[in-house]
């Protein structure tokens, strides 16, 4: 059985792994010039840097975090954002510690009673929830956060207000009523010892594995089964029309000091045209006189012109993504994953868990 993977990121290296550890002979290519897809990271003056902006492995799912381990060796980072509102750097998602820093002791206690009585201690609630809740102190906190977390933030990000996106988008970072200042409470978080170039490498490195680089698909390609992880519209020659991303531009920056803020990633929902600035030393507590930072411009997606990053979920797009779906459907051995071939906004976790499903069910 030769299985043909097209596209070299997590997905398609989680595929590959699964199916060679099952004896069968995988050729796995992608069009970059590296692994790893949007996950690739590499060092520069001894910092690992992530090409595509930071990447932070979190999950609660066990069979996972035991698939990737075989891998790599994990550096224990939990991962902290701050966030630049009203002048003062605080914590992000909005948390109680954050309350304590933007409003006055009084009004602060009073608010987070309210928050205590009405969803109790260590309850995420996304902010569109809570723009709901009837009750004047709450609604005051609800629009505090609204207009200064979320407003300008998505905004920038996916060119429309919070309400106009699917709100499991800003459900991603929901109001935390609690003291923990992580940005994710998963019972396992890391980053990969070395960096994830090095995890995909070493999934990659099986004797039925055959990785070519620089290699566009090309449909006079030999195979029994083809696993796809580019964009589902692009493999129907955009039969039905583009599925819309939101893409980024990175501009590194590496300075000649030693450290430039006080956390990995520091957000900026009120300010500037960038979303965040990434400093990259932190994830992997790396030793260096330099620092490197990257500042995120959120842009369209260009077929041609940048990457696609992030699907945009709405009824149009699931629609137009349901069209694709259905031909696929009537394809023999032709299967679809990951973020692009899914057109799910999934986190690295989510689409290992995928793959593992899938390969599963062959
Ligand atoms: N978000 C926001 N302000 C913030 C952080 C997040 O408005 O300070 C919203 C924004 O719409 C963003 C979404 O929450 O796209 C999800 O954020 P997350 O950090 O999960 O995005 P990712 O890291 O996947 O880009």
């Amino acid at each position: 059985m030769l299985n043909l993977i097209v596209g070299c990121g997590i997905s398609g290296a989680t595929l590959a792994r699964l199916l060679a550890d099952k004896g069968e002979k995988v050729v796995i290519i992608d069009t970059k010039e590296h692994i790893a897809g949007n996950i690739y990271d590499y060092y520069d003056d001894g910092i690992c840097v992530h090409k595509y902006g930071t990447h932070i492995f979190h999950t609660n799912n066990k069979q996972v975090w035991d698939f990737v381990s075989n891998f790599c060796q994990w550096y224990p980072y939990q991962h902290k954002v701050r966030g630049l509102i009203d002048g003062q750097i605080v914590p992000i998602p909005f948390n109680l510690n954050t309350l304590h820093t933007v409003f006055p002791e009084s009004l602060a206690n009073t608010i987070e009673q309210k928050l205590l009585d009405n969803f109790g201690l260590n309850v995420k609630v996304p902010i569109l929830e809570l723009r709901k809740k009837d009750d004047k102190d709450l609604q005051f906190l609800a629009q505090y956060i609204y207009e200064k977390i979320f407003l300008e933030y998505t905004l920038k990000q996916w060119g429309k207000k919070p309400d106009e996106i699917d709100p499991s988008v800003s459900g991603r970072v929901p109001v935390y009523i609690s003291r923990d200042d992580r940005y994710f409470q998963d019972k396992y978080q890391g980053i990969p010892i070395g960096g994830y170039t090095k995890m995909v490498e070493k999934i990659l490195d099986h004797l039925n594995i055959t990785v070519k680089l620089n290699t566009p698909f090309d449909k006079s390609m030999e195979y029994d089964r083809l696993f796809w992880t580019g964009s589902i519209d692009e493999f129907f020659d955009y039969k039905y029309g583009e599925l819309p991303y939101r893409s980024e531009r990175f501009e590194f920056i590496k300075y000649p000091f030693i450290k430039f803020q006080d956390a990995a990633v520091i957000n900026y929902p009120c300010n500037y045209d960038w979303t965040r600035i990434g400093e990259y030393k932190y994830f992997l507590n790396d030793q260096s006189d330099k620092t490197i930072v990257s500042y995120e411009y959120p842009e369209a997606f260009e077929n041609g012109k940048n990457e696609r990053y992030y699907p945009i979920a709405n009824e149009e797009t699931a629609e137009l993504y349901q069209k694709y779906l259905l031909l696929s459907q009537d394809m023999k051995n032709v299967y679809f994953c990951g973020r692009l071939g899914d057109y799910k906004y999934y986190d690295m976790d989510k689409a290992i868990a995928r793959c593992i499903d899938l390969a599963k069910g062959l």
